[in-house]
């Protein structure tokens, strides 16, 4: 069995899922350290940008699953994220063992990496980035994980975060792309430096309500789903909720 370590820089819970199609449930997370994008509005960046380099810590499979237990008692689901969680080979090993002790797996990836273990998680998000973020989507690796995943028969969502038309359009191209594909609208948070939640919840429902009205009115998105992202309206911009 190997005992390749995995880099890990926060591991918490249990709490609910902010995003995406397992919004609400009750969750523990274990987040990543490491990503091949760099993202301009990336809630994230302390797993890449080195601002968090001294709370990695390389566990095993082992110790990732005491720890969690150690937090949530008997959990019952895991969301792994990160940065870029698709970036670890290593990961399948800890979603096996999550298993055997019947846990279920959601991970979310922006889908630039393919790897073997996508078909054993339960719910799998592709997160393609859009045009806000300064990055380019690699459309052929994201159509050979698409490919393969349904070849596998394995269900999984997308999701992409939206903060203005060009975004729109974007994500009206993943959708008509992949359209067999349950979809999910998520509304950008462009105020991350906003520490005080009352402070930022009013925007954050003016951006929904944005997102909401533009989507209803936009022929291209037919059979979407258009979602906050929960955690913040709760919790504001705080790490580790
Ligand atoms: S892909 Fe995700 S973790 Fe990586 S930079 Fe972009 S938003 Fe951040």
């Amino acid at each position: 069995m190997s005992e390749r370590r995995i880099p890990v820089i926060e591991i918490f819970g249990p709490t609910v899922q902010g995003e995406g199609r397992v919004i609400g449930r009750k969750t523990m997370f274990v987040r990543t350290s490491g990503c091949d994008y760099r993202c301009a509005w990336c809630d994230s960046a302390f797993t890449w940008d080195g601002t968090g380099k001294d709370d990695i810590r390389l566990l095993t499979a082992g110790e990732v699953i005491g720890e969690l237990t150690e937090k949530g008692g008997e959990f019952a689901h895991v969301t792994l994220s990160g940065g870029n969680p698709a970036l670890l080979p290593q990961l399948g090993e800890l979603i096996d063992r999550l298993h055997a002790q019947g846990a279920e797996v959601a991970l979310e990836t922006q889908g630039s990496k393919w790897q073997e273990w996508f078909r054993s998680v339960d719910e799998l998000t592709l997160s393609p980035k859009p045009p806000s973020s300064g990055m380019e989507t690699d459309w052929a690796a994201l159509d050979g994980i698409v490919g393969k995943l349904e070849n596998a028969g394995r269900s999984f969502s997308l999701k992409v975060v939206v903060f203005d038309e060009a975004d729109l359009d974007y994500a009206a191209a993943v959708h008509a792309r992949y359209a067999s594909a349950p979809f999910y609208l998520q509304a950008g948070n462009g105020r991350l430096g906003e520490t005080e939640p009352a402070r930022l919840l009013p925007y954050l429902l003016e951006r929904y309500e944005w997102l909401i009205g533009t989507v209803m009115a936009d022929a291209r998105f037919r059979k979407v789903h258009v979602l906050p992202q929960l955690h913040t309206w709760v919790w504001g911009n705080k790490k580790g909720v």
